[in-house]
């Protein structure tokens, strides 16, 4: 198994980027990954004065797919996400729903440890694992690792965990797939600009698909649901992409009638959002995928 380590990171997932690593369809893959502030805080006597920060969010990358096309769409299946001992949490005024409380920015660097993150002598919270960026190069210009799009990248969405299987699109030849920004635990929304951020190392199997179920926007599928995700300026224009990308799918894909499909995810659709605090805000559609699987669809992966 190829390890793709440290050595290559990048901020902005773009074309130009030469990979550092190939391999064929289906094989597995390691991915190591800094935290979303290249470890420099993980010192215990590092602070916001004597550090002086590199650009944050760095994506471990870029890995060639061969043989992936524009048109086709890379399965990531997530088999294994490993944390670092330390994660940390940060508040300030740069970003977040109640930013204007915390004038000064602060952090906490909390223990992570057989599946609890430590926050203080009352609190320990479970570990839910998870990536927030991932992502392929965009078709046009280089888009930063702080901005989520069509391309993936930094969409914080919860769901993008073990056992779940992301799709993103390819733009470009051999895709190039770079990820980082790991979180041992975030609340969906994401609303005060952080998770317990983390350093990881991710274990994947990446495939391409090339059937009619492709799409050109990421999606999600775990052991019951099916999802789709949109990033836009507003949330409530990304909340009404990820539910129209869904109504598309379930028409198009699914051959379900128009009117069922609303029906259907009005009494069963989840919408949620994944983050308020990026560039762009990330929501997505849950679709429970019993009904999927009523209608004869199990997986995009399977024609
Ligand atoms: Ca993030
Ligand atoms: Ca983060």
């Amino acid at each position: 198994m190829k390890t793709i380590t440290r050595d290559y990171i990048t901020n902005v997932l773009a074309k130009e980027n030469p990979p550092c690593a190939r391999i064929r369809a289906g094989e597995i893959v390691a991915f190591e990954t800094y935290d979303c502030f290249t470890n420099q805080f993980l010192p215990e006597e590092a602070t916001f004065e004597t550090v002086i920060r590199k650009p944050g969010n760095p994506a471990t990358g870029p890995l060639c797919i061969e043989g992936a096309m524009p048109g086709d769409m890379l399965k990531i299946d997530i088999l294994d996400i490993e944390m670092g001992p330390v994660g940390i949490v940060m508040l300030g005024p740069g970003s977040g729903s109640e930013k204007e409380e915390f004038p000064q920015k602060i952090l906490r660097r909390v223990l992570v440890k057989g599946g609890y993150a430590y926050f203080n002598e009352r609190v320990k919270i479970p570990v839910k694992p998870m990536i927030g960026v991932i992502g392929v190069a965009p078709a046009g210009e280089g888009v930063s690792t702080i901005t989520p799009m069509d391309h993936g990248g930094n969409m914080d969405c919860t769901q993008i965990k073990k056992g779940a299987s992301l799709y993103l699109p390819v733009f470009v030849e051999g895709a190039l797939l770079s990820m980082g920004d790991f979180h041992a635990v975030m609340g969906d929304g994401e609303v005060e600009d952080c998770g317990l951020e983390i350093e990881g190392r991710a274990t994947v199997r990446v495939s391409v698909v090339r059937n009619k179920n492709c799409v050109s926007y990421p999606m999600i599928e775990t052991e019951d649901k099916l999802i789709t995700l949109a990033s836009r300026e507003q949330v409530e224009e990304a909340w009404r992409a990820a539910t129209r990308q869904m109504y598309e799918f379930m028409k198009e894909k699914m051959g379900m009638d128009y009117e069922e499909a609303g029906m259907l995810l009005t009494m069963t659709g989840d919408l949620v959002i994944c983050q308020t605090v990026n560039p762009m805000k990330t929501v997505r559609m849950e679709l429970p995928r019993h009904i999927t699987q009523s209608y004869g669809f199990d997986s995009i992966s399977v024609e």
